[in-house]
């Protein structure tokens, strides 16, 4: 059994080592196209803002250890093309400068997402990047070095992460969203507008409503953007305007990608094209929600996936159960987080949504350190069943999120959070918790309408 991987990253890796654990026998290599694998994408933003010491603490596993595991990894090594009637991948080795073939069994494309670079992005000029991996992270901070003030151009996750990053770097930081609210695909806009005091209360010149429309340098460096309110100086630029799934090895085995434009798989993470499957952040998943198809391209996912098509390509027999749609995010002081869908989305997806807001404190109001926690709870009007939470307070009191998505992953309803026995004691909750109080409140509508 010869398994190929493509990427070395979450999906990949995650397949790898479960496709030798399920298979001993089998023959696995992975092809990675950049210099190493296997790290913590998500922790780059707190190696540029100083709390983690290095980009090596990201690195779970080395190539060595993966080698000992029998893992053959191959490092700058891209697969360039597929051919699914002879069952073979062209691989250029980028240090040799040379091309070969490599036959498999099983292949497993988990090529991630490429940054959107806009258009007006596309100069030659020093100290703009873009976020994605390691050697973007080590770029950004090469670029800090002598640099005042930064622009970031997108209010998503990244952006906002960077923007603290880049102020406790010491740096006056711009953020720039095009859309009227940062954090705009994740959250309500009462949550959206919370974040965004929390940037400005850090000095962050956050400015919504703002379109891009190109930058300006000064010998080779870029100097500005320019906007369609004026242009913002800047000695380093993060463009953090999203991500497109990299799809160009499906496209090439003539599988199906879906309506969201991510490669479309089975419960088993086999695409359209037998013995090829894809994981990771260039798959759509399915939302246990609403039913549909989604691109949501995070860490627990990629892993998940990667898990279960390393066991398939193996011989074994394993499902990717789907997702919730759960997120969360810290902006300096506050945490934000969201699982289900929202009052926005749901509306958008002609759903019976009601919703309640409830602001309490995160623990008994009288024990020290009693911080304000914003809940938003929402539910289906006739059915009852429960379809999101949006949370927004101190860091780690937002992971609460997870009680919700639990219970979205059964199916259940309002009445069904309400019953729950969530511990308490007063440093870490009110004897009757925001999600239960919110979830009495949101009960009483329902069955008020
Ligand atoms: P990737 O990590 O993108 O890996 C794909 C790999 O495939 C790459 O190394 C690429 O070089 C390689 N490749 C592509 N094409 C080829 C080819 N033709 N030949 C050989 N190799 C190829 N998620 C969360 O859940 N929570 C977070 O807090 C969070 N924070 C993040 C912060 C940042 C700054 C970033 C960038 C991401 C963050 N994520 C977060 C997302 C998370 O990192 C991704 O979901 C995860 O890394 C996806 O893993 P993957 O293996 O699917 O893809």
């Amino acid at each position: 059994m010869r398994i190929v991987v493509v990427g070395g990253v979450a999906a990949g890796m995650s397949a790898a080592s479960r496709a030798r654990r399920q298979n001993p026998q089998a023959q696995v290599t992975v092809f990675e196209r950049g210099g190493e694998i296997s790290y913590g994408a998500c922790g780059l933003p707190y190696v540029i803002g100083g709390e983690v010491p290095g980009f090596e603490r990201l690195i779970a596993r080395t190539p060595e250890q993966m080698r000992a595991q029998g893992i053959d990894v191959r490092l700058r090594h891209e697969v360039t093309d597929v051919n699914t009637a002879t069952r073979t991948v062209t691989v250029h080795d980028r240090g040799a400068g040379r091309s070969f073939t490599e036959p498999y069994d099983r292949l497993l494309l988990a090529t991630g997402v490429n940054a959107i670079w806009p258009e007006w992005a596309s100069s030659h000029l020093h100290a703009v990047h873009v976020l994605r991996d390691l050697a973007d992270g080590r770029a950004i901070l090469a670029s800090l070095a002598g640099a005042s003030r930064a622009c970031i151009v997108g209010g998503g996750y990244i952006g906002l992460e960077m923007a603290e990053a880049l102020r406790s770097r010491g740096l006056e930081v711009t953020l720039l969203e095009k859309g009227p609210e940062v954090a705009g695909r994740m959250l309500d806009r009462a949550s959206q507008q919370r974040v965004r005091a929390e940037l400005e209360r850090h000095g962050v010149d956050v400015r919504c409503g703002t379109t891009v429309e190109g930058l300006a340098g000064k010998n080779g460096r870029v100097s500005s953007v320019q906007t369609d309110g004026g242009p913002v100086p800047a000695d380093v630029v993060i463009v953090a305007v999203g991500v497109q799934p990299n799809t160009a090895l499906a496209r090439a085995a003539g599988a199906r990608l879906g309506e969201t434009g991510a490669v479309a798989v089975d419960a088993r993470q086999e695409t359209s094209v037998a013995g090829v499957y894809a994981a990771g952040d260039n798959t759509e998943s399915n939302h246990r929600v609403t039913g549909q198809k989604v691109h949501l391209p995070l860490g627990l996912t990629a892993n998940r996936m990667g898990r279960v098509a390393g066991v398939n390509m193996a011989g074994g027999d394993a499902r990717f159960p789907g997702i919730v749609g759960t997120g969360i995010f810290k902006a300096f002081d506050l945490g934000a987080a969201r699982t289900g869908v929202t009052q926005a989305e749901a509306e958008g997806l002609g759903l019976r949504a009601v919703s309640v807001d409830v602001d309490s404190t995160d623990h008994a109001e009288y024990y020290p350190d009693a911080a304000p926690i914003h809940v938003r709870l929402t539910g289906e009007r006739g059915s009852g069943r429960l379809l999101g939470v949006q949370l927004v307070g101190q860091p780690e009191s937002v992971k609460r999120v997870d009680v919700v998505a639990a219970l979205l992953h059964q199916g259940g309803s309002v009445q069904n959070l309400f019953e729950l026995d969530l511990a308490y004691a007063p440093p870490f909750s009110s004897v009757w918790d925001v999600l239960l109080v919110a979830a009495d409140r949101l009960g009483r509508e329902l069955r008020e309408d």
